[in-house]
């Protein structure tokens, strides 16, 4: 600092600011250099990006002087200059920013100069926090400290909001009867029905949430930035299914809905599950597979029949996964646990998207994904509320997680029926995982949601919790 300082006053007249008041703000470290910026002021209020910057090697050599200070002699006289009041300003902000559907917040002002042409011009700097439906923004306005003018607004926040169309949480949801979805199979042995392209109404506009400026989807619970050749999104996206993106949009949208959704229950700040964003490869197998990887903590969706990610409820399942994983790592290590594993990230998108889905969809989970292949009317991947106790769990080495999943499913599908609002079901059943480990029973499960109730809602459904789990053999949980 001192160094950038004698540099500067050695320097003094061949930059022109031999009576310029810098005022030394921060210094920068890079590897290789440091980085001092001065911000000018005249009348102990800063001048609109007018900085003089000295860059210094790690010896402390000067190699670069940056000016953008404004020269003396440009500078107006600042007595008398404000001549309106803070309290109008913020007014003149706000008026500036208003609109139908519009909250507007001031977090703070301060005088300061606004350079215009060769004119330096008093003026308030007012931010505001601005919301419009789920679009946020932080401006920053600048009035005129006399006439009361917008010299200038800007969103300063770099992510941006973008609408777009993806299924929610796929075509079935949608359209009158699953069937118009249906083609002809032809002679294609492996395919119960063919999935027709699905129509315009299948489709649902959405916002995309803190796209990052440059389009990309990288927010702050979500990055696609696994993914080969990437999306850059723009307003008005309109990627249908068979679009390259689609699969992008797609997981980026519901898994950062889904996070949202889980801090909205409280596990947010110091309780969020995830520490940062969840690093996705949208298409990232041809085979017909998706997975969670605890090892690097990323989930990748596979294109083999109907892309996987075209699908929000298999989105939402390996998402299960993710959380599972970030409360216990590790989560899934023996049998039984695994099988919690699948039935929860059933659960988990039966919940989710309960209230999107006709009536007969309802406890039916991935039926697009499942589309071409399931033999059953409406097509599903799996059922959650099948009547399945926990006799009928196949302990043979070779038994299928999923298929031992449904049973888990629908014990957390009955727990879910016994709370007035789901979400509350829902908060109980993530914070029961909690006290779980990776090598978990069904039983230890069936407590810890006991428990999680209890601490929750003082556990006045305990009994009737009691009764899900006896009735499904799962226990003792008394
Ligand atoms: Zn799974």
């Amino acid at each position: 600092m001192s160094i950038a300082r004698a540099v500067l006053k050695a320097n003094a007249d061949l930059l022109g600011i031999s009576r310029v008041r810098l005022n030394a703000r921060t210094v920068k470290r890079s590897v290789g250099a440091n980085h001092v910026i001065f911000t000018q002021l005249m009348d102990n209020k800063p001048i609109h990006r007018a900085y003089v910057t000295v860059h210094l090697d790690t010896a402390g050599r000067a190699y670069l002087i940056k000016n953008r200070a404004v020269p003396t002699a440009l500078l107006p006289s600042p007595v008398g200059a404000f001549t309106i009041t803070r309290e109008q300003a913020r007014q003149r902000a706000l008026k500036a920013l208003r609109g139908s559907g519009v909250q507007l917040a001031v977090l703070d002002e301060r005088e300061c100069w606004y350079p215009r042409g060769m004119k330096v011009l008093p003026s308030y700097r007012v931010r505001i926090h601005r919301t419009k439906l789920s679009t946020r923004g932080e401006w920053i306005v600048f009035v005129h400290a006399q006439r009361g003018t917008v010299l200038s607004k800007y969103d300063n926040l770099s992510a941006r909001a973008i609408r777009a169309r993806v299924f929610d949480p796929h075509p079935l949801a949608r359209v009158e009867d699953w069937r118009v979805l249906a083609g002809p199979v032809g002679s294609s042995a492996s395919v119960v029905r063919r999935a027709l392209r699905p129509p315009e109404q299948a489709y649902r506009t959405v916002t995309l949430r803190d796209v990052s400026a440059s389009g990309l989807l990288d927010g702050p619970r979500v990055s696609t930035r696994l993914t080969r050749n990437r999306v850059r999104v723009r307003d008005a996206f309109g990627t249908p299914a068979s679009g390259a993106g689609f699969e992008e949009v797609m997981v980026y949208y519901h898994l950062s809905e889904a996070i949202r959704y889980l801090e909205s229950l409280e596990f947010c700040g110091a309780r969020r599950i995830f520490e940062s964003a969840i690093a996705v490869n949208a298409r990232g197998t041809r085979d017909d597979n998706s997975w969670y990887s605890p090892g690097l903590r990323t989930l990748t969706f596979g294109t083999g029949g109907i892309d996987d990610a075209e699908d929000g409820e298999m989105i939402v399942h390996e998402l299960g996964h993710a959380i599972q994983d970030a409360i216990c790592p590790d989560f899934g290590q023996s049998p039984e646990a695994a099988a919690m594993g699948e039935g929860f990230g059933d659960y988990l998108a039966a919940s989710l998207f309960a209230d999107k889905k006709p009536r007969a969809l309802r406890t039916l989970v991935m039926s697009w994904d499942a589309f071409e292949v399931s033999e059953l009317e409406p097509p599903r991947l799996r059922t959650v509320d099948e009547p399945l106790t926990y006799e009928s769990f196949d302990h043979d080495p070779d038994a299928d997680e999923h298929d031992n999943g449904r049973i888990w499913a629908a014990a957390l599908w009955a727990v879910r029926g016994c709370y007035r609002r789901p979400s509350d079901a829902d908060r109980a059943i993530i914070e029961s995982h909690f006290q779980l480990d990776g090598f978990t029973t069904f039983a230890r499960g069936a407590r810890a949601i006991l428990d999680a109730d209890r601490n929750l809602y003082q556990g006045v459904r305990i009994s009737r919790l009691k009764e899900v789990f006896r009735r499904r053999g799962i226990g003792p949980v008394d």
